[in-house]
């Protein structure tokens, strides 16, 4: 199949309906950096499993990709440590609240429902830096650009201000500390946390970092070099189709058919398993925090190429 006209087409109606009819939902608020950005933005991009790229819009133009990091870091965590260590104390049942949520969290003695909403994602962030200590952000940032095939960075000033502002973060991480289920000093794990959130990555860049979600765990770029196993990429894939999009996940699953992670910068990452992944950018959001016109592109993509898990 040849992806770019299907793409080209995509980007050109979204971009044409941002022009006419404005933007609708709203850009991300809680932080200047993301507030500033164009709401009119649509970009987007894909891999194939055997190398063939396409990409439209503003798919090569870097954003935040804020909660899209949850999947890196949690990948990060399956590489190096054992199972019972890494999920005795993070569930893997899809939330039903919003990614941010205190209440659930202490209705279940402070283990996450998952790795993906912002409590489980500390808790990951809290394994790797039982793994790496004060080099940490290095390694993950070294990790994020040996997927993507070229250095990726942090935005200092993203990364500042999430700090600043995280109140509901520092809640969390200090809570699940309450119940005794963060090991290391709360200020450390966040600081990872927030840095992982003001990862700038292009939807080319992690459509290829993204890679080894469709190729059975191999190498996006490599084929002879592993990044997980084949049944870790598939448990991966399981859990963004279950939890990777919050309280919206029945309504991704229902409309786009397979597995998505958001971020509220405006990201969607989306897994076909065996044959490619997708990335979409659209910064203006709905009430649960994704992306309207990156769904709305998911959907088109679905439509025309028949793609889908089911
Ligand atoms: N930085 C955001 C937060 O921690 C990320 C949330 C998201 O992308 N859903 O609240």
């Amino acid at each position: 199949m040849d992806f770019q006209p299907i793409l080209d087409d995509i980007a050109d109606r979204l971009q044409r309906e941002l022009a006419q009819e404005g933007p609708r939902g709203q850009v991300a608020q809680y932080i200047p950096a993301l507030a500033r950005v164009d709401a009119r933005r649509f970009g987007i991009a894909l891999r194939c499993g055997d190398g063939q790229e396409a990409v439209a819009g503003d798919g090569a133009v870097p954003f935040s990709i804020q909660s899209i990091s949850k999947v890196f870091t949690l990948t990060l965590a399956m590489r190096h440590l054992p199972e019972q260590q890494l999920w005795a104390r993070i569930g893997r049942e899809p939330s039903g609240n919003p990614f941010n949520s205190l209440v659930q969290l202490e209705f279940e003695q402070g283990t996450p429902r998952n790795p993906f909403i912002n409590a489980g994602a500390i808790a990951v962030a809290d394994r790797i830096v039982g793994l790496y200590g004060a080099d940490a952000l290095r390694e993950l940032r070294g990790f994020m650009s040996h997927l993507a095939g070229e250095p990726i960075g942090y935005d200092e000033e993203v990364a500042a201000s999430e700090a600043a502002t995280g109140f509901r973060n520092h809640a969390l991480a200090n809570f699940m500390k309450s119940f005794g289920r963060i090991d290391h000093d709360v200020a450390t794990v966040l600081d990872l946390y927030f840095h992982q959130c003001a990862l700038r990555m292009s939807c080319l860049q992690l459509a290829r970092a993204a890679g080894y979600l469709c190729r059975d765990g191999a190498h996006p770029l490599r084929a002879d070099t592993p990044v997980v196993t084949e049944r870790q990429a598939r448990r991966i894939n399981a859990l963004m189709l279950t939890c990777g999009t919050y309280d919206a996940a029945g309504e991704f699953a229902f409309r786009i058919g397979l597995p998505c992670k958001s971020g509220v910068g405006g990201g969607i990452v989306a897994v076909v398993p065996d044959r490619l992944t997708l990335a979409v950018w659209s910064p203006a959001l709905d009430e649960t925090g994704n992306s309207l016109l990156g769904m709305k592109a998911l959907e088109m993509f679905t439509q025309r190429t028949g793609l889908s898990v089911f």
